[in-house]
């Protein structure tokens, strides 16, 4: 089969560069290697759609995304992606998160972003559940969150009604090149598809792809791990997270709090199939419990986990490889792709396109390494 572009990979990147093409008409294949769209961090994520705590690098993109896209994705998916933006509460009780605080937010006003620190009280005063533990904590307004399994699906529903083709369990196993550029994308079922431009977006497995035109992108596989509660009656709308990153989370539209956390032993997590653990839940647990007293008594229903494509400098790789000529890679989100994403997509169709990209993203090249 043949397209314009073949884009590897189903998850929100691959689904929103996907509908980004195919609303400019052009023709696009989706070759995601499990059976069910989405089944990577994508529909397995926090739901943060946060700008404070980011990488200067990587800053200009969600920025540009809260600013033009998240607040219009619902009606321009029509599909309902929760989003809200009450802004992101990060936590802190000790003198040295409050460094870690400052660190981040001096950083963030720098590139233009609209974060501050806040006292414990001031914290209190948009947060009434918060603790007397909270000492301090950074405040950016702009902040907020959506649901990851509405707003992925909403964009491969989206790119399919526009004429993207998806096809799932097709598992690509090499890329190769004519005349120098890339051109044929091979599957492990053995279907060969061609394309003008390929977009690598599958996560860690982009590592192993790309090695097949001897390109290398230096990513760990790391797990991480979410729980959700039994729903309550509304409390708070802002996201949260804390200096030491023990636990982010938010509070869904349906009452239920989703939280993601970290057991600090996620490298030694088994290879295969993401499971989460008996310890990480209840790890994060005694987080929330000191910061959201309150929560003590609610009862988790569920934890999962999902692995992320680690980066090695923690920003990924979104860039035209200049050696394989009409190869795009776009992967190592690190565990924060869902918020950029609306941007990654429409940046990456616009590479795919030779046009200029919204956003600077000459930082974020692949060969910085
Ligand atoms: C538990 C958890 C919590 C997170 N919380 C947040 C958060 O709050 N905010 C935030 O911004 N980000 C968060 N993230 C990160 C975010 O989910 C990811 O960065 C984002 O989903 C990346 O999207 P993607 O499409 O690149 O990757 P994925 O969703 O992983 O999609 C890659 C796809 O490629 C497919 N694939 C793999 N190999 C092949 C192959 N050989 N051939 C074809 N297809 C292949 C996979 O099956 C998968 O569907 C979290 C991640 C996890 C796991």
């Amino acid at each position: 089969m043949n397209a314009d572009v073949i884009i590897i990979g189903g998850g929100i990147i691959g689904s929103a560069a996907a509908y980004n093409l195919a609303a400019k008409g052009v023709s696009v294949i989706v070759l995601e290697g499990s059976s069910n769209i989405g089944n990577g961090g994508s529909t397995r994520n926090g739901g943060g759609v946060r700008q404070s705590g980011r990488d200067p690098r990587e800053l200009p993109l969600v920025m540009y995304a809260i600013k033009n896209i998240w607040p219009n994705l619902s009606e321009m998916l029509d599909t309902n992606v929760e989003y809200h933006q009450q802004g992101n509460l990060r936590l802190g009780s000790t003198e040295k998160h409050r460094q870690i605080l400052e660190g981040l937010t001096d950083r963030a006003v720098k590139c233009g972003l609209d974060v501050r620190m806040i006292s414990g009280d001031e914290a209190r005063e948009i947060n009434p559940y918060l603790s007397d533990a909270v000492t301090c904590a950074s405040w950016c307004p702009t902040d907020g969150h959506a649901n990851p399994l509405t707003a992925t699906m909403g964009y491969y529903k989206a790119a399919r009604r526009l004429g993207a083709h998806f096809i799932s369990d097709e598992k690509v196993i090499e890329l190769k090149k004519y005349k120098g550029a890339v051109r044929q994308v091979i599957t492990a079922s053995g279907n060969v598809y061609e394309g003008d431009r390929v977009i690598l977006c599958a996560g860690f497995e982009s590592r192993a792809i790309a090695n097949t035109v001897g390109i290398d992108i230096p990513m760990q596989h790391v797990l991480l791990e979410t729980l959700v509660t039994e729903a309550a009656a509304p409390m708070f709308w802002q996201m949260l997270g804390t200096a030491d990153a023990d636990f982010y989370g938010h509070q869904t539209e349906h009452g239920s709090f989703v939280f993601g956390l970290n057991s600090g032993l996620e490298p030694y997590a088994k290879p295969g199939k993401p499971l989460s653990s008996s310890i990480a839940a209840s790890a994060a647990c005694r987080g929330i419990m000191n910061y959201f007293p309150s929560l003590a008594n609610i009862k988790v229903v569920r934890s999962w986990a999902g692995w992320m494509d680690s980066c090695a400098d923690h920003v990924p790789v979104i860039s035209k490889i200049d050696e394989v000529p009409g190869l795009i890679a776009a992967c190592g989100f690190t565990g924060h792709g869902f918020g950029i994403a609306p941007a990654v997509g429409l940046v990456l169709s616009q590479l795919a396109t030779d046009e200029e990209t919204a956003v600077d993203l000459s930082a974020l090249r692949y060969d910085r390494f």
